[in-house]
């Protein structure tokens, strides 16, 4: 059971951040599966041609799986793709498939290039049984067309941070790519969650990082802390997000609790105001 209200609006997020291994995937399917269950009805759009965020939503993505390839290049509608994830009727998933390593070069030459995934969500939502509370994109590693494609198409951007050295190497980079984006691309876009991830609370280390966060960015991290856990890390060689394969251990709870503040901070910055 659960006291969160959902707004009745889409939120669409990606989730980004341009370094490899920083906890991204884990954090769109581990977010998204505690956010369908506690009510919400999500999609996650695999935009990584790993298709890492299909396999731990348990989702076939197969070279030959219609997936986010087909509706980037060819047009067809999110619709005729999205599966659902066998852990719940409201967790849904836009798979990726190898062919997608190919889209960055091929969108090149394409017309609306960076507008792709934005008009396809756009249609897709435009029908009438088609609501989704939640949006979570999960990006490659990189700062191509793709992450392009998703900071068109979101409106709130989501940094996981690992609790590492050089936590926020690469941050102003990012940033100064959603500053570019947000001018000529999509004014609505913004950096509205960050989250600490892989914490280990017993290091200096970690505590230091997630300090420096802090200070940086008061406003935009999460009060809730996702531990290093080695259930998180076992769970997508079962096709699982945490949440199906160990709801109780730490990881889940943590990722359970970061889904209901990430729905009650939309709450209160909607009080506030703020776009
Ligand atoms: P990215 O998508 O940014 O490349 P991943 O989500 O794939 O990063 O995570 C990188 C590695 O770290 C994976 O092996 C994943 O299982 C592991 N990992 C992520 N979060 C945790 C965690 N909280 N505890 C333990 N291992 C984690
Ligand atoms: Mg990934």
């Amino acid at each position: 059971s659960t006291d969160v209200e959902l707004s009745g609006k889409t939120r669409v997020l990606t989730v980004s951040n341009q370094k490899g291994g920083v906890g991204k995937t884990t954090t769109a399917v581990n977010i998204a599966a505690a956010l369908a269950s506690v009510g919400a009805k999500v999609l996650v759009v695999d935009l990584d041609p790993q298709g890492n965020a299909s396999t731990a939503l348990g989702v076939p993505h197969t070279a030959d799986t219609p997936s986010v390839y087909d509706v980037l290049i060819d047009e067809f509608p999110l619709a005729d793709i999205i599966q659902v994830s066998p852990e719940s009727p409201r967790l849904l998933c836009a798979p990726s498939t190898i062919h997608l390593a190919g889209a960055e070069i091929e969108l090149v030459s394409q017309v609306a290039r960076e507008h792709r995934l934005r008009t396809a969500l756009d249609d897709y939502l435009a029908t009438e049984d088609h609501h989704l509370d939640f949006v979570l994109i999960d990006c490659p590693p990189s700062l191509g067309l793709l992450t392009i494609n998703a900071f068109t198409a979101a409106s709130e951007v989501l940094i996981p941070i690992q609790c590492e050295y050089y936590a926020l190497e690469g941050l102003s980079q990012l940033l100064g790519t959603v500053k570019m984006i947000q001018k000529h691309l999509n004014p609505r876009l913004h950096l509205s969650t960050i989250l600490l991830t892989m914490y280990d609370g017993r290091t200096r280390l970690a505590q230091q990082v997630a300090e420096e966060v802090r200070q940086h960015f008061p406003s935009e991290v999460m009060g809730t802390v996702i531990p290093r856990s080695v259930r998180v890390s076992e769970a997508p060689s079962f096709g699982q997000t945490v949440i199906a394969y160990d709801g109780q251990s730490a990881g889940a709870i943590a990722y359970r609790e970061a889904a209901v503040e990430l729905i009650r901070r939309d709450h209160a910055s909607s009080k506030e105001g703020s776009a």
